[in-house]
């Protein structure tokens, strides 16, 4: 079978060559042990973090290893009571074709939904954007919210639940005039604008003439600093993540004063802390996605050998909706 390892690591923007693909053998499952296919893996923006050698709440990537994330596979041979031959699986054996272990380390999956669903909108993804927009950002009917990065997959699932959830008004930014015409034209936000034509403090007052009550940020530096300038009193931010400095460092806002006299609430989170509220997301979030009233896009990359460029794709912002790889 075939994985990816991380042959050196990136300086800024990932290359091809920080990546390596292998030919390796695959074992035979011991005792309480199974074999899963993969169907489905996700490249996520986290990992970008975790090619760089720091500390931080995930352990780096070791070079000249396989790297690893969420993916989705299918139970091929079984040795455990747990799990038998054809069990759809989630589990965090990605960047390979195959993955052999304890079967306790495979979650079998209801097949409600398409597979790749699990690394989106019923899973990570989702829940990410279903805990910080509710619970950490303590969103209400009649807010205006804000999200950056809302052509991706967790802000575009945190557009369309803050609409379900009722809104008043909903505005996201993204990088591309195509993205801004399907954030209006087919996920129901209000507004949007691409952050790439101007001033984004400019453009968010132009989108958000009387303010935000909940900025979900996913960018930070000058999104973060355009939000606090349109926050209204007692608006809470929901620190997500800050893509714009994730392969460079960019400064942060230079107005956090004025979180003092609009008495702003500012959280960050990470999403594993709370999957206690998974049942509530497949429940809630999961009745909404069959009846189509929220779109799950993706964005889908065929073949492993592909999957460093879908990485550095989903870095460059060339997904809409949730990157996946094919296997
Ligand atoms: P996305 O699907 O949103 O993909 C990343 C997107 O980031 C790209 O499509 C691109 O879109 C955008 N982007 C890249 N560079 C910049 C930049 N310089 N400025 C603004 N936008 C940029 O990824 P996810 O939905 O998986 O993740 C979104 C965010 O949520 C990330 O910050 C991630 O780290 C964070 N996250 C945090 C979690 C937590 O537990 N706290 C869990 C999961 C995700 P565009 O074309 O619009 O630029």
């Amino acid at each position: 079978g075939r994985e990816i390892h991380l042959a050196s690591r990136p300086v800024a923007m990932p290359t091809p060559d920080n990546f390596r693909l292998v030919e390796v053998a695959v074992p035979e499952p011991a005792e309480g042990q199974v074999k899963v296919r993969n169907l489905v893996m996700s490249v996520d923006p986290y990992m970008r973090g975790r090619m760089n050698d720091v500390k931080s709440y995930v352990p780096p990537f070791a070079l000249d290893a396989v790297l690893d994330g969420g993916a989705v596979g299918e139970v091929v041979e079984s040795r455990s009571p747990d799990l038998k031959a054809g069990d759809l699986v989630l589990h965090g054996y990605g960047w390979r074709e195959w993955a052999v272990d304890d079967a306790r380390r495979f979650r079998r999956l209801d097949p409600v939904a398409p597979p790749s669903a699990f690394l989106g909108v019923l899973g990570m993804p989702g829940l990410t954007a279903y805990v910080g927009l509710l619970d950490i950002a303590a969103m209400k009917p009649g807010d205006t919210v804000f999200v950056s990065g809302a052509a991706g997959a967790v802000g575009s699932l945190v557009g369309q639940l803050a609409r379900l959830k009722g809104a008043a008004r909903v505005i996201g930014s993204a990088g591309s005039a195509a993205k801004v015409a399907h954030l209006t034209g087919d996920l129901g936000f209000d507004a949007a604008f691409n952050y790439r034509d101007g001033d984004v403090s400019a453009l968010l007052k132009q989108a958000a003439p009387e303010g935000i009550d909940v900025y979900f940020d996913n960018v930070g530096g000058d999104h973060l600093t355009a939000a606090i300038a349109r926050a209204k009193p007692f608006a809470r931010f929901a620190l997500c993540g800050a893509i714009s400095a994730y392969n460079e460092p960019v400064p942060g806002p230079d107005n956090m004063t004025l979180m003092i006299g609009k008495r702003l609430t500012m959280r960050g989170f990470i999403v594993s802390d709370h999957n206690e509220r998974m049942a509530d997301l497949i429940r809630e979030v999961g009745a909404w996605y069959a009846a189509g009233e929220i779109k799950a896009e993706e964005t889908v990359v065929e073949g492993l050998e592909n999957a460093p460029e879908a990485f550095t794709g989903l870095l460059r912002g060339a997904n809409t909706g949730k990157m996946v790889v094919k296997l």
